[in-house]
């Protein structure tokens, strides 16, 4: 066999591991992105409920201090009903307490409903709270896990690499050139097995001499179609 020929088919075998190689590592830090959105939106999540939690409880002081502002003035109106002296006061002063108390359980009943709000606003952050922790934890783990892999293929790839250069070494300047050429503009696949009298990877059906030629490997014949280089893997003994 033709020892560029050879080599070209080794080149490309390690081209193809490498290149594939490739794509797994960098492939790696999309794996974790699902995690990482749903870990961000519980993130979220929690935030936006302890905000929600703030305004509550805000409100909440403000309602108290409203209705510990109004009860000076129900005792102010109790002091006055005892000092009324005709009929027409007392109903007048009577009346003023009724709205007075009356104010102060509104408001009072409005605390009570932010507090059930509060409660259950509790249980929610809580919950949310387990549901970001657990993810953040299973994100960091996935990632250190991802991260380990990638140190694996980057060894294997650096492995191959230097197989790689070693075999350059062996290769005629111009057949490496052809070989690099074609690999550029056919998305790094520059050799194509002739098999059954045809071109392998474009299907192209070649003439009979010139199968019969690329059977013997002894020289680099191209493909018509697709300009690849063509070798003929022998078969039986
Ligand atoms: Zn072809």
């Amino acid at each position: 066999m033709n020892s560029d020929l050879e080599q070209l088919i080794q080149l490309q075998g390690l081209d193809l591991q490498i290149r594939e190689l490739t794509r797994q590592r960098d492939d790696f830090p999309r794996q974790t992105e699902s995690l990482e959105l749903e870990t961000a939106k519980a993130e979220k999540e929690l935030q936006d409920a302890r905000n929600e939690m703030d305004n509550l409880r805000k409100e909440r002081r403000s309602l108290e201090g409203e209705v510990d502002a109004l009860r000076p003035r129900l005792s102010k109106y109790k002091d006055q009903l005892m000092a009324v002296k005709t009929n027409k006061e007392y109903t007048a002063v009577l009346h003023e307490i009724e709205g007075c108390n009356k104010e102060i359980l509104a408001k009072e009943d409005e605390v009570l409903a932010i507090m059930e709000k509060m409660e259950t606003l509790e249980k929610t952050i809580g919950q949310t709270q387990q549901t970001f922790s657990t993810g953040r934890e299973a994100c960091l783990k996935q990632q250190a896990e991802l991260r380990r892999q990638a140190d694996g293929v980057n060894t294997q790839i650096e492995g191959l690499l230097s197989d790689r250069n070693r075999l350059l070494r062996g290769i005629s300047a111009s057949s490496l050139d052809l070989y690099n050429r074609i690999a550029d503009a056919r998305k790094g696949v520059a050799l194509a097995e002739a098999r059954d009298q045809s071109c392998q990877v474009c299907h192209v059906r070649l003439r009979l001499q010139m199968f019969n030629e690329i059977r013997k490997n002894e020289h680099i014949v191209t493909c018509d179609s697709c300009n690849r280089i063509l070798y003929y893997i022998q078969v039986g003994p």
